[in-house]
């Protein structure tokens, strides 16, 4: 049993119009817990019909949410904030026992996602507009920014928390109501949340959970003509599909879909902190996040050297359930992960990688899986081209910056590259030529409420943080006034 100090907590119900709600024919289906195997509990199993329902909630609450002053919504946001720090201890276990990171990665999220409640409740105040030297003495061109209306989201197991707080604190601060449909796997954290949200003062509608059935839902999301706009992260196969749902009623979009991030190593990079970012950068999360770094590549000159400091910090990673003391490795999400990770590296090895740290399913059984090095690592191999979301490392070797650069952007996707260099003039040149949506240039970590998180190519649409996130939940209106 998942010990709380407030077990209330864990909501086996789901959220809809500000009422806690069963599925109308019983039906739940289980949580588990993927360092157990145990069953957390269970949620019910909603349709089509439940998310119209929580749709149609949304549009009549949004008129009465989008009347109160930036301020009033603020302070709601504000609360909500304070009320995930006060919890902070419990949303991180309910964290840890239904997604399997490390207590540790767990608190970390909490107070990420927390933050950006408060950072949108400010810039919620922001949501200025313009006037413009009209086109004739009596005309005045007047632009205002507007909600865009009910949105809808659907998230990943990933990020229980933090990718549901960054669409909905978006969202709710430029004044639109949003209907959450959390990842089958981690539902848990998406309900405290909205225990939460009532507690902070959201009202009725604005803000639904909803579990279940996922094509029809999501079906439901896409094709409800009251939705004016979708926000999804996940897959990039998923991330297509809905794109092409929302088509026929011309929904706005956000995107945040898979990652191939390279991780480049330069011969006059500080080599310690390369380490270090590419530690944080590699087996955070298990190696399960969209901007985890795919493809090392280490120059020429400083492979071995690399490769031989990796290897030490990597031997300090200490595996286990991500609830007791002193582990930074938690397990895999689940089989298929596994699958996944496991034939990566067979594949690699197969065709001359050789393995430096790691390489195999972990003695502990269940979906953990060994931190792992690969060396001399090659083009020809998948975990060149395909995210292997996991705890693997494949260092590929390269000549020049001509060179790298190509590798780097010979992917499909475009969301977060990292680098490490102290030549002021390649920082700037690689920066400029890579295809991404973010660069960290010395840094292993990107994301911070302040700063616009997404990607270019396949890697999907919109920005979620900073001012363009917010932009993302508004519309431009311009008013055109004649007769002055
Ligand atoms: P992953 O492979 O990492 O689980 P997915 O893209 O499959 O990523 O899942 C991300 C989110 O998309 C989850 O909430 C999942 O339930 C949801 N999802 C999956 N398939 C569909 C679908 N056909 N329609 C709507 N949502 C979906």
């Amino acid at each position: 049993m998942l010990q709380l100090k407030e077990p209330g907590l864990l909501r086996q119900q789901c959220y809809i119009d500000g009422q806690w709600r069963d599925a109308p024919d019983g039906r739940t289906e289980p949580v588990r817990n993927p360092a157990t195997g145990e069953i957390l509990g269970t949620v019910p199993v909603m349709g089509a019909a439940e998310a119209r329902e929580a749709i149609e909630a949304a549009q009549a609450a949004w008129g009465g949410w989008r009347a109160l002053t930036a301020q009033r919504r603020a302070e709601i946001l504000r609360a909500w904030y304070q009320l995930m720090l006060d919890h902070a201890e419990d949303l991180a276990r309910i964290m840890t026992a239904e997604q399997g990171k490390p207590l540790a990665e767990s608190r970390g999220e909490v107070a990420y996602g927390a933050a950006y409640f408060e950072w949108y409740a400010e810039e919620g105040k922001r949501a200025y507009g313009e006037v413009i030297p009209g086109p004739a003495g009596d005309r005045r061109v007047v632009v205002v920014r507007e909600p865009i209306g009910v949105c809808a989201a659907i998230t990943p197991w990933n990020f229980p928390s933090s990718m549901i707080t960054r669409k909905a604190a978006a969202a709710l601060a430029a004044g639109c109501p949003i209907v959450v449909k959390p990842a089958p796997e981690t539902p848990f954290s998406a309900l405290a949340l909205a225990v939460l949200a009532g507690r902070a003062g959201v009202p009725a509608g604005v803000f639904s959970v909803l579990t279940g059935d996922a094509p029809a839902i999501g079906g439901e999301m896409t094709g409800n003509p009251l939705v004016r706009k979708l926000s999804f992260t996940g897959s990039t196969e998923v991330g297509r599909l809905l794109y092409a749902q929302c088509a026929p009623t011309v929904k706005k979009l956000s995107l945040e879909l898979g990652g191939n991030a390279p991780f480049i190593v330069f011969d006059d990079a500080d080599l310690d902190a390369a380490v270090e970012g590419a530690m944080i950068c590699k087996y955070r999360n298990t190696g399960q996040t969209c901007v985890c770094a795919n493809r090392f590549y280490v120059q020429d000159a400083v492979y071995d050297e690399f490769a031989r400091r990796l290897a030490r910090k990597v031997a300090e990673l200490k595996v286990g359930n991500g609830m007791d003391e002193g582990v930074t490795q938690g397990p895999l999400i689940d089989e298929a992960a596994l699958r996944k990770v496991r034939g990566h590296v067979e594949d690699a090895v197969g065709k001359g990688a050789r393995v430096l740290a790691g390489g195999k399913p972990h003695a502990l059984g269940g979906t953990y899986f060994e931190p792992t090095i690969l060396v001399d690592v090659e083009a020809g191999m998948k975990c060149a081209t395909e995210e292997t979301f996991g705890p693997v490392a494949p260092l590929f070797r390269f000549k020049d910056d001509a060179e790298v650069i190509a590798l780097a952007n010979a992917t499909e996707y475009g969301l977060a590259a990292y680098f490490y260099s102290r030549d002021i003039g390649r920082v700037w040149r690689v920066a400029e030529a890579l295809e991404y949506g973010m660069v960290g240039i010395n840094a292993g970590v990107v994301s911070n409420p302040a700063a616009p998180f997404g990607g270019v190519k396949q890697s999907g649409l919109g920005r979620e943080g900073s001012r363009h996130g917010l932009d993302d939940y508004l519309v431009v209106k311009y008013l055109c006034m004649g007769g002055i």
